[in-house]
């Protein structure tokens, strides 16, 4: 029997708008809060930090949001991403499990992360600011950033997280070839920084101190921004394209998932592609399971508790109810980077809370192993993120199997690891 291996929409066929969570869920999260008063948070709070139109998407109940014209542009450079179905990977776990894949790798960065990023650089170019700030774990939001701020002539300063930064030199060289800045964090550039460095010289640093000192000079730099890759709810919002996508070729396929999975850091490709399915569970009760793939070494949703707590390790940013480690929780330096992250976000926790999405944690051998096996069969090295995705995968397809089910899995591929060798070569 012949098999369809790949579904591809046309360019025509790009969403045009992204799918708002928010307005589909029984319950909605609770507010974030001020930190200093410990009141919601108004959304003019935000703007000196967020451009205005971000911060309007992030307290937006819009079911849908119309995305810009020159995003959709920019979109075609790469989207839409193919739909793939593992076949090769089936036959070599020997399931009745239909496996597909939706391959964000393909981007000119390697990942989901530009999805977001050209939407947050159009907003800020939209409002005028000059100079943007973020942070970058293991490099993907950094290098998403730098090109996104190219295409509309914004200066991008990004604090990377320093253990990162001298395991992946090659991540630097991708910033600075796109024309972003980048410094291994903690730095001398800000209060925090000096000020970790001085109780400890050798800080590797982390996500959540590399926040700090992004928020802080943005806030005290003139027409500066910052700019967050995950977590808040405009950034999932953005990344709903995925899903959106995923949708149309699951029906050109004949298909709809009964399980869709995804690695989880801060829940940004987690939550695009699965809340567009989501939705349907919501309004219709379409019987979808969502399962989120977390480290063992950093199980936020698996073993965190849901209360509020901050985004950052300083604790300059507003309070989020989520599940959370706690936001001096010190991860283990486990190759994914972009899963060392110590909270679940708002959506995702309160959806998780009342039951619409599961999640489990895998150890790091597991997920290598997993990862070669894609690689062996689909011929795609995964990053180490996107691993924890493939092992939750072959889980499933190997529970399929032996009680004998055939079901449909969807899985998303957030990213490739041709930049991620190093972890590679440890493992072998
Ligand atoms: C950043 C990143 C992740 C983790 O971030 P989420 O917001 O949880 O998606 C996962 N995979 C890749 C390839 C990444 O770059």
């Amino acid at each position: 029997m012949k098999t369809t291996k790949k579904f591809q929409l046309s360019e025509s066929e790009i969403p045009q708008r992204w799918y708002n969570i928010v307005a589909d869920m029984p319950n909605r999260p609770k507010p974030l809060l001020n930190p200093q008063t410990r009141e919601p948070l108004q959304p003019h709070e935000m703007e000196g930090l967020f451009a205005k139109d971000l911060v309007e998407q992030e307290f937006s109940a819009e079911r849908w949001i119309d995305i810009p014209e020159e995003v959709i542009n920019l979109y075609k450079i790469y989207r839409p991403t193919p739909l793939v179905r593992a076949t090769a990977l089936e036959k070599a776990l020997d399931t009745p499990a239909k496996i597909f894949f939706k391959n964000e790798s393909v981007s000119p960065v390697g990942s989901h992360k530009l999805n977001t990023a050209l939407a947050q650089a159009y907003y800020n170019n939209k409002q005028g600011i000059k100079k943007l700030t973020t942070e970058t774990g293991a490099g993907q939001w950094g290098s998403a950033m730098s090109i996104a701020c190219q295409y509309f002539g914004i200066d991008l300063v990004v604090f990377m997280v320093k253990r990162s930064f001298e395991q992946k030199p090659y991540r630097k060289i991708v910033i600075n070839s796109y024309g972003g800045q980048v410094h291994p964090s903690p730095t001398n550039l800000t209060e925090y920084g000096r000020k970790v460095l001085a109780q400890d010289p050798d800080c590797g640093g982390s996500l959540g101190m590399a926040i700090s000192e992004a928020v802080e000079m943005a806030v005290t730099t003139p027409n500066t921004r910052y700019t967050l890759g995950s977590v808040l709810n405009h950034v999932l919002l953005h990344q709903t394209i995925i899903g959106l996508e995923a949708e149309k070729q699951m029906a050109m396929a004949g298909e709809y998932p009964d399980k869709v999975i995804a690695c989880f850091g801060g829940g940004s490709n987690f939550s695009g592609i699965s809340f567009p399915f989501l939705r349907h569970r919501l309004t219709d009760g379409t019987p979808t399971e969502f399962i989120a793939a977390e480290p063992a070494a950093c199980p936020k949703l698996t073993h965190g508790k849901l209360e509020y707590d901050f985004g950052d390790t300083a604790g300059m940013t507003p309070l989020i109810p989520m599940y959370t480690l706690g936001h001096d929780f010190q991860p283990e330096q486990i190759h994914a980077a972009g899963l060392r992250y110590h909270g679940g976000g708002q959506l995702v926790s309160q959806l998780k809370a009342d039951g619409y999405i599961n999640s489990c944690a895998i150890e790091q051998e597991e997920t290598f192993k997993a990862g070669l096996l894609f690689a062996k069969t689909e011929g795609i090295i995964p990053a180490p993120e996107s691993t924890h995705a493939i092992a939750a995968t072959i889980r499933e397809a190997l529970k399929a199997k032996e009680n004998g089910k055939s079901e449909v899995i969807l899985f998303n591929l957030s990213g490739h690891g041709l930049l991620d060798m190093g972890a590679y070569e440890n493992y072998l």
